[in-house]
């Protein structure tokens, strides 16, 4: 697996690709090891996504000490009991979906004075086992986390329906984006993330277009 010419790969692919707004590439490096992924970490390349929040202490704590330019995604469920760890070791969370979890980031970000940005995930194609906030509690969602915390939203999340055309999805979730007047829009994965960014996505969260198929 060739994944430096990979990256160069997706990253051209990215920049080539009309939109008027600047999108961040993630490399999902959930189920690989820091070793293999050290080539792109040689690169400069400083935003990884993970999806849990052990594998992710373990993987990146002594690399975060020695390169503090990086910049950790969690694109995963958050759990509660993993909330204290979550907000010490990430930047970003892409899996706020419930007052409650607000209520609790709101509360760990003043006791470990750290701020993080996050994206609330909107159960896009109102699927009964997804992860993310129904779309019609989403105005209330928001309204809480701007009235009662000091969460700084920056956008929406969502992971459309795996069998059907994304698209559709991609672009409601703009249109909630700009009814909320957030900037930022985390979307589009390996398989879609040309149309994503068509559609506006200021940040993707590309895995094994990069870093090949994981073992799990
Ligand atoms: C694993 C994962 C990705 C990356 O998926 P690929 O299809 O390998 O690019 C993106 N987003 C989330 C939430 C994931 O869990």
């Amino acid at each position: 697996m060739n994944i430096i010419g990979n990256y160069i790969k997706v990253s051209k692919e990215i920049s080539n690709i009309p939109s008027s707004k600047k999108t961040e590439l993630i490399v999902v490096s959930k189920n690989f090891t820091l070793e293999y992924l050290r080539p792109i970490l040689d690169m400069g390349h400083i935003h990884f996504g993970e999806n849990r929040v052990n594998e992710a202490i373990s993987k990146w704590s002594n690399e975060l000490k020695k390169n503090l330019n990086i910049q950790l995604h969690l694109v995963g469920k958050l759990q509660s009991n993993k909330i204290k760890n979550a907000i010490k070791f990430f930047s970003y969370i892409h899996s706020l979906d419930s007052k409650k979890l607000a209520t609790l980031c709101d509360e760990q970000e003043k006791k470990s004075q750290k701020k993080l940005k996050y994206f609330i995930q909107v159960n896009i194609g109102s699927e009964s086992q997804k992860s993310g906030v129904d779309i019609n509690e989403l105005d209330g969602l928001i309204d809480f986390c701007r009235a009662k915390t000091n969460l700084d939203i920056v956008g929406l999340m969502c992971i459309p329906p795996l069998s059907e055309n994304p698209i559709q999805y991609f672009e409601k979730l703009k249109i909630l984006g700009i009814k909320h007047s957030l900037k930022e829009l985390s979307m589009g994965m390996s398989n879609d993330f040309k149309s994503a960014i068509q559609n506006g996505s200021t940040f993707v969260r590309i895995g094994s277009a990069i870093l090949g198929n994981r073992i799990s």
